[in-house]
């Protein structure tokens, strides 16, 4: 069952065509990775799924439901987290604050403290750092804490922005098993990289996006063996 569903997606940033018909689904329990180049349209598709940025045309279902053009912060309180690219957390902030804002709707502080215990279980770290400022910990530290505070949202579907940009090669991997472990427990994730090759390994299904325009999709297994992924992505 598909719960996104993206069909013929056109964004514009003035006179610049940044997504020429992007079309795409996600279903339920997956892991899907969107790869392409700088500049490609990675970061503008996530950012038309969750509002921040209009489609001129095209749909956007969530769940059924068209959410293309819904404001970013009615969709955020509809199942739907987006953790952007370079992490954006509030570097002022305490680490628990961090969390805190991610649960924003939710008025009950014990669901608040429970949802924030499930994080802990996936980042022992960020249970250590609560007192710390957001902008004094590492940018894998940050890279965790952003992961977390999306999940207080308790989303259906969690749209990840390069979430191994800039990170070392062992954080990186830890990242990449968090993701799949999340996923082991149910979470579904559309997750956008550079790092093709940890991207496909980790994710069932795969598109490739090449200025404004799906070019390849398939099973991630079979993308990852692709002579022209290879040659394009996996150099
Ligand atoms: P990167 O990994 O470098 O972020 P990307 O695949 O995520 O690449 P996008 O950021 O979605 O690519 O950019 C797609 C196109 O839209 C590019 O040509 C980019 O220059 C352009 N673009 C992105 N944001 C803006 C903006 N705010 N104003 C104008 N053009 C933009």
């Amino acid at each position: 069952m598909s719960i996104l569903e993206l069909k013929d997606i056109q964004t514009y940033y003035g006179g610049i065509h940044a997504l020429k018909g992007i079309s795409l689904t996600v279903n339920k329990g997956e892991i899907v990775t969107l790869i392409g180049s700088n500049g490609a349209g990675k970061s503008t598709t996530l950012k038309t799924i969750c509002g921040q940025v209009q489609p001129k045309s095209g749909s956007v279902l969530f769940n059924g439901k068209n959410i293309a053009s819904q404001p970013a912060h009615v969709t955020a309180k509809t199942g739907l987290a987006h953790v952007p690219e370079g992490r954006r957390i509030f570097p002022r902030l305490t680490v628990k604050e961090n969390l805190e804002m991610g649960a924003f709707s939710v008025n009950d502080k014990k669901l608040v403290q429970q949802r924030m215990e499930k994080v802990f279980h996936y980042f022992p770290r960020v249970k250590e750092r609560l007192s710390q400022k957001g902008g004094t910990m590492s940018g894998g530290e940050q890279q965790m804490l952003a992961i977390g505070r999306a999940l207080m949202s308790q989303p259906d579907l969690l749209l990840l922005d390069e979430p191994s940009m800039g990170l070392a090669p062992v954080i990186v991997e830890q990242i990449f098993d968090i993701i799949t472990e999340l996923n082991k427990e149910g979470m579904t994730i559309l997750l956008v990289e550079q790092n093709a090759f940890q991207a496909l390994q980790v994710a069932h299904r795969g598109y490739v996006i090449q200025t404004g325009e799906i070019v390849m999709s398939g099973l991630g297994s079979d993308l990852i063996t692709n002579e022209q992924v290879r040659e394009a992505y996996l150099a």
